[in-house]
């Protein structure tokens, strides 16, 4: 394996090494705790994509043909380098995202968990068998791998994500090409040389590095077959509805606005843990982070001193620092994105109790930070309810009643994740059958769903139809074929021209 220089080029992996490609556009890649910009990123061009789709193409029926459990034993050895190297892929994320080093740590743990589903593909692959469907027939179903897809990632979980993606596809016989996020892109080729050392066959994976040009390459090449998306919601309907009109699978999930209700009979001080960490936690860039507190009663009154004072004293610094809470913001551009949302919040009447605008770190005075913010008396109609903000911004809304709670995140565009805290096991009951989003957490901040149960949101969180990883992850990357079978004893003769009904 290469050892990881924190100061070359970001460069692409085609067919097994590492390619400068053909472009030459590049854009910088920012340690934002530090503002500096260690490296630089080489933008891909339509003919690196059309490199990348020829070495996959080229080593698909090889590894589509390789018996699943040899395929699996190629991501066991994955499996066990990404443990191995899990702090030194951490660190790289806190590098180039930000976020706190405990916390890349468990974004790895849960790509890892992705990972060890897939190695169970021989299992997943089983088709359904019927014996005797009419005498003397009989009739069974497979799975099988599409051929070249192609993942498209965002830039708040550069392992995580593409591990939602390509250990399911390749498990399943796909091969597979990966275009990161351009903010923090050297993860990708961290796990592309790890799974050149666990022995997966050259061309198996491809990362192209670069920006819409790659991803506009992508949706229109006739040889990738599906396309597997995680990004902000106006890109994700984009992929969506170009890759369909290209006739290819999509899958394309985007971008959220979770709320939490805290009903007045939860554990207040469970309910403000729970606020701040899934609120401010990884400075509020997940896409399950809750970032509306959708507060019953006279819940609000008594919890909102309590919150403004953890989210005045969060301990903001460089994320590899030991005992820091959040990191910076990704880039300079989000960051103002962020603060420019504070003050329409203030325009819009929106009560700022807490203002995390304008943070200076000591010693890291170039770096994108911002403090947790804290709003009170937000209402539907603000855009600082109404839109993803994407940073460390947490709204709340009183409401009267769970009736009201329910009906406030129903009526919301965006249905990724939400959460209900709580003591009443019908309220709990009530709320998961009501709600509708895809991800339900009761007591549970940020419910992301274990491996084998599948990741997606509702309504403009999700286009397509199946989930990320999982089951439905399996279902995404492989088609259905059925076989009938009948092997006639040599007497049997004659045409029929009637539909074949069982006999
Ligand atoms: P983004 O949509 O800006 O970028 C995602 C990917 O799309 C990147 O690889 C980027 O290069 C590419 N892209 C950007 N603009 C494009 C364009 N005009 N045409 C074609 N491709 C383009 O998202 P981001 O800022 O990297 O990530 C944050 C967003 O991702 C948030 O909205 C967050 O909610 C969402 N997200 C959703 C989930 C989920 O599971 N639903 C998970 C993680 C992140």
């Amino acid at each position: 394996m290469q050892p990881f220089d924190d100061s070359a080029d970001v460069s692409h992996f085609i067919n097994g090494k590492r390619e400068n490609g053909t472009g030459t556009r590049n854009q910088p890649v920012f340690n934002p705790a530090t503002g500096a910009r260690p490296r630089k990123l080489l933008l891909g061009e339509a003919e690196d994509v059309a490199a990348a789709v020829a070495s996959a193409k080229a080593a698909f029926p090889a590894w589509s043909n390789t018996p699943p459990i040899r395929r699996a034993r190629v991501l066991l050895r994955f499996l066990e380098l990404m443990n191995k190297h899990r702090d030194e892929l951490a660190a790289i994320i806190t590098a180039e995202h930000g976020k706190v080093f405990s916390d890349a740590q468990g974004e790895v743990s849960r790509g890892i968990d992705v990972i060890e589903f897939a190695c169970g593909i021989p299992q997943l692959l089983k088709g359904d068998y019927t014996e005797q469907v009419s005498t003397g027939i009989d009739n069974w179903t497979t799975r099988q791998a599409l051929g070249v897809v192609a993942g498209i990632t965002p830039f708040n979980f550069p392992c995580m994500v593409p591990c939602w993606m390509f250990p399911v596809a390749i498990a399943a016989g796909n091969t597979f090409i990966l275009k990161p996020s351009e903010r923090d892109p050297s993860a990708s080729l961290f796990m592309a040389d790890l799974l050149k050392q666990a022995g997966l066959p050259d061309g198996v994976f491809n990362v192209v590095q670069g920006d819409k040009v790659v991803v506009d390459a992508l949706l229109a090449h006739p040889d990738v077959k599906a396309v597997s998306f995680v990004g902000s919601t106006p890109i994700a309907n984009y992929i969506y509805e170009t890759g369909a009109k290209n006739g290819k699978r999509v899958q394309a999930l985007g971008g959220a606005k979770n709320h939490m209700v805290v009903m007045p009979d939860a554990d207040l001080d469970q309910a403000i843990d729970a606020l701040v960490g899934a609120g401010y936690g990884s400075a509020g860039e997940r896409c399950m982070a809750i970032s509306v507190a959708v507060l019953v009663g006279d819940v609000a009154d008594k919890i909102m001193p309590k919150l403004a004072e953890r989210a005045r004293t969060l301990v903001i610094k460089n994320g590899m620092e030991p005992d820091a809470e959040m990191g910076p913001i990704v880039t300079r551009q989000a960051l103002e994105r962020i603060e420019g949302y504070i003050a329409q919040g203030v325009q819009e009447g929106a009560k700022l109790v807490v203002d995390g605008r304008g943070l200076k770190v000591p010693g890291h005075e170039d770096g994108f930070f911002t403090g947790g913010t804290l709003f009170d008396h937000v209402t539907p109609e603000m855009r600082i309810y109404k839109e993803e903000i994407f940073g460390p911004v947490l709204a709340c809304v009183r409401v009267k009643d769970f009736t009201e709670a329910v009906d406030l995140i129903n009526a919301h565009e965006f249905g990724n994740g939400v959460a209900c805290y709580t003591r009443d096991g019908h309220v709990a009951r009530e709320f998961g059958r009501r709600i509708e989003v895809g991800m339900v957490g009761i007591n549970v901040p940020i419910p992301v769903p274990m491996a084998w149960h599948g990741f997606g949101g509702w309504k403009r969180s999700l286009f397509g139809d199946t989930h990320a990883y999982g089951e439905e992850g399996v279902r995404f990357y492989t088609k259905q074929k059925s076989i009938m079978q009948r092997w006639p004893e040599s007497t049997e003769k004659g045409a029929e021209f009637a539909m074949p009904t069982a006999k």
